[in-house]
C-alpha cells in the first residue's frame, strides 16, 4: 500500500459529518435515464439561468456534463456530488442531484455543482491525498473515514462559500439549499456514530471543521441547534467551534482560487490537519 494515498477529489459535495466522502473515479455505465432524471433534464433545459452556468463549465473543455438523479441515502445524505468519468473514449463530468427534491432546489443544486466545475476549470485542486495514513486504513477504518470526509470539507469549505455569493449575484437563493444542508447535518449528529476513544480528538477535529464550514455559508439558521444535536457525543463543540472562528473570522473573505488556497491552508493549520491533508495545487503544480 501506497503511503503517500492520492484521491481523485472533484469533490463538489455538500456533506454533513460522518458521511462518506464522495470521492469517486469511476468509469460509469451509461445509466438508463429513469423518470426522475428525466425531469430532473428537463427543468435544467429549461431554465436559463442554469443554462448560463452551463456554458461556462462546458466552455474550452472537452468534457460535456450530464445530470442524474441520486436515490436519497440516509446514511449518505448528500444533495449533490460531482464525479468526473476519465475514461479514455469518453470524457465526461457527470452532477448527480437529490431525487424528488422541487423545482427550486433542482436549479439550485444544479448550479451549485456547476460553479465548482466553473472554480476547477480556474484551478481550484481536484487532488488531495493523505500522507499520514494507508490506502487500506482511508478505506477500511473509522479513522480512514473521518479523514477522507475531513479531506473533502476542507477541499469544499472556502468554494461552497464563495458560491454561495456567486449564486445570489446571479439572483439564486442559496439559504435554501444551506438550510437544508443544516437539517441534514443536524439530523445526521443525532444519529452518528459515536467514535472509539483512541480518535476522539480526531474526530472532533473535524466536526468542529465541518461546522465552521456550514457557519460561513448564507444562512437563516442558528448553528447552536447544531451543537445541541452533538451535545449526546461531546457538549463541549460549540467550544471548538468559536476557537476556529477567533483564528479564523466569522467570514469567508477569500474571493478567488488563489485566495481561497491561502485561506484553505490557513483553515488546514486552525483546525489541526496539517500534515494530514495535502493538495495538488494545479496553478504551481506543486504538493502543498
Ligand atoms: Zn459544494
Amino acid at each position: 500500500m501506497s503511503k503517500y494515498a492520492v484521491i481523485l477529489m472533484f469533490v463538489l459535495l455538500i456533506a454533513s459529518p460522518s458521511t462518506r466522502a464522495q470521492t469517486v473515479v469511476a468509469t460509469e455505465k451509461r445509466p438508463i435515464v429513469d423518470e426522475e432524471t428525466a425531469r430532473l433534464r428537463n427543468v435544467i433545459a429549461g431554465s436559463k439561468k442554469v443554462q448560463k452556468i452551463l456554458k461556462q463549465a462546458e466552455s474550452g473543455t472537452e468534457y460535456r456534463i450530464s445530470f442524474v438523479t441520486t436515490k436519497y441515502d440516509p446514511a449518505s445524505p448528500y444533495q449533490g456530488y460531482t464525479t468526473i468519468n476519465e475514461g479514455s473514449d469518453k470524457k465526461g463530468i457527470t452532477v448527480h442531484i437529490a431525487g424528488s427534491v422541487s423545482r427550486e432546489l433542482i436549479e439550485l443544486l444544479a448550479s451549485h455543482e456547476l460553479f465548482h466545475i466553473v472554480l476547477q476549470k480556474q484551478g481550484w485542486p481536484s487532488q488531495a491525498q493523505n500522507p499520514l495514513i494507508s490506502d487500506q486504513e482511508r478505506d477500511t477504518t473509522f479513522q480512514g473515514a473521518v479523514v477522507k470526509d475531513a479531506t473533502a470539507a476542507l477541499m469544499n469549505c472556502y468554494p461552497d462559500a464563495l458560491i454561495d455569493r456567486w449564486m445570489s449575484q446571479r439572483g439564486f437563493t442559496p439559504k435554501v439549499i444551506n438550510r437544508r444542508e443544516y437539517q441534514l447535518t443536524v439530523d445526521a449528529a443525532k444519529t452518528s456514530e459515536i467514535p472509539p476513544p483512541q480518535i476522539f480528538p480526531l474526530w472532533r477535529r473535524y466536526v468542529a471543521l465541518v461546522n465552521y464550514c456550514l457557519s460561513i455559508r448564507a444562512r437563516d439558521f442558528e448553528m447552536k441547534d447544531v451543537f445541541k444535536a452533538y451535545e449526546r457525543v461531546d457538549p463541549e463543540m460549540a467550544g471548538d467551534q468559536s476557537a476556529l472562528e477567533q483564528k479564523l473570522g466569522t467570514r469567508s473573505g477569500c474571493n478567488n482560487v488563489r485566495s481561497c488556497l491561502e485561506a484553505t491552508k490557513k483553515l488546514r493549520h486552525a483546525a489541526g490537519f496539517d500534515g494530514q491533508i495535502k493538495f495538488l495545487t494545479p496553478l504551481t503544480n506543486k504538493w502543498e
